[in-house]
């Protein structure tokens, strides 16, 4: 008789809990996966994502990728804008192109929201190949807590009760994945049951969206393979290249200054003295509106250690590491963490608390590593680059 497969609930659709689903079912997991908000898909949803449209995709989170599955990756990946260096606007307007290396390396830019949807259909197009070992998405169920006492139970707010505090529904599993992001339920239920270590620290700088519209039938207004920064020290801009010939671009700026920024008279003087040509891209009515209207987000840093209780329970991705996004790798580096994982699952099979030990042992001083190479670029990119010498 075959033995039934390992059930596994992924906690989290974001960016990360899709892919590990996918990479946990082509190994032959039946995986459910719980997202409190509903699918993005859906039109009637909504959008309710305001962190960034789009980001930088590097070979880390590439790597990620194909290991779970080339096909997919490609698909996924299809639209993206290579970015071949950075480019430097000065407060007169000059730009300045700093390669990022010497053979055509490049990180690339990528639609957020569509690289998740197009996770999304990975996973129907998986369940639709794969008759009975099917993933199983449920969207708008929130995740309470975990309970790991005895059988790993996730625990949700019952998407039918009337009562979102006592009515709650729950469901049992060989072990639980906690992907839900920076404020993760999963890592503070985890911290009932092991001596977790843990930091959480706010950083004093906030960000801003802003937008660039595509130039004349689409084109791009400047170049699309270019990281583009207009570093400026305590603030900077940076945009990025969407594939309809658009830019998303963001400003990041101590919360005092950025806050103080309330009038119209005194955001067109501060943009039109610190990002002249910037203006002319987005339009200073535009630049107001965003400044005025627009929710601006906290950047936090959250480590911890250890990841992991028994064999029951495991986090990752910015549940396990939330960085400041200055090195452009959170994602990456979630993406990193699914393919060390699934790489652990495989060597230690049919051992799964060694898999969890060696991932907690090896993993740290690597992301350790990375969280702080992400507090240090924001130094590069808002100062060191606009120096000739650097
Ligand atoms: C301004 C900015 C720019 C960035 N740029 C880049 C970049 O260029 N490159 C890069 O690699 N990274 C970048 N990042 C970081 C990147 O956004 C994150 O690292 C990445 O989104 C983390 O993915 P995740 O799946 O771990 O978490 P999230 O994306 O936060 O997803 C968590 C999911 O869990 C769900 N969830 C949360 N709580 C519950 C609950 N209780 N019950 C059920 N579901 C729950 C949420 O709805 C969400 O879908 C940037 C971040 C910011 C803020």
């Amino acid at each position: 008789m075959s033995k039934s497969p390992e059930s596994v609930a992924v906690v989290g659709a974001g960016l990360v809990g899709s892919l590990i689903a996918l990479g946990l079912a082509r190994k032959g997991y039946k995986v459910t996966v719980f997202d409190y908000r509903p699918d993005s898909r859906d039109q009637s949803s909504g959008k309710t994502n305001l962190r960034s449209i789009n980001l930088a995709v590097s070979a880390r989170g590439i790597d990620a990728m194909r290991y779970v599955d080339e096909d997919m990756s490609k698909e996924a990946l299809k639209g993206i804008i290579p970015m071949y260096g950075r480019m430097i606007h000065d407060t007169k307007g000059k730009q300045e192109s700093q390669i990022y290396g010497l053979f055509g390396e490049s990180i690339n830019s990528i639609d957020r929201a569509k690289l998740n949807e197009s996770l999304y259909d990975q996973i129907d197009k998986f369940n639709k190949l794969n008759g009975d070992l099917k993933i199983e998405l449920k969207f708008k169920y929130k995740v309470k807590n975990v309970d790991l006492k005895g059988v790993p139970t996730v625990v949700c707010v019952d998407p039918q009760g009337s009562d979102k505090e006592t009515d709650v529904v729950k469901f049992e599993y060989d072990f639980i994945i906690g992907a839900d992001g920076a404020f993760s339920q999963v890592r503070s239920s985890l911290q009932r049951y092991i001596r977790m270590n843990y930091s959480q620290e706010y950083i004093d700088m906030c960000y801003l969206e802003l937008y660039i519209p595509p130039g004349p039938n689409g084109s791009f207004s400047i170049d699309p393979n270019h990281l583009h920064i207009w570093p400026r020290k305590d603030f900077m801009l940076i945009a990025l290249a969407n594939a309809d010939g658009s830019f998303t671009s963001t400003f990041f700026g101590p919360w005092k200054l950025t806050e103080s920024l309330k009038e119209p008279k005194q955001i067109t003087e501060f943009f039109t003295t610190n990002f002249p040509d910037a203006v002319d891209l987005i339009g200073i009515d535009k630049v107001v509106e965003c400044f005025t209207t627009y929710p601006k987000g906290a950047l936090m840093h959250v480590t911890c250690n250890q990841y992991h209780h028994q064999d029951k329970c495991i986090i990752i991705g910015d549940a396990a590491h939330s960085m400041v996004p200055f090195y452009g790798q959170g994602m990456n580096c979630g993406f990193e963490d699914v393919r060390i994982l699934l790489q652990l699952l495989e060597k230690h099979k049919g051992n799964r608390t060694d898999a969890f030990e060696e991932y907690t042992k090896t993993r740290h001083e690597d992301l350790k590593a990375i969280l702080k190479l992400a507090l240090d670029n924001y130094n590069e990119m808002s100062t060191k680059i606009g120096y000739s010498l650097f």
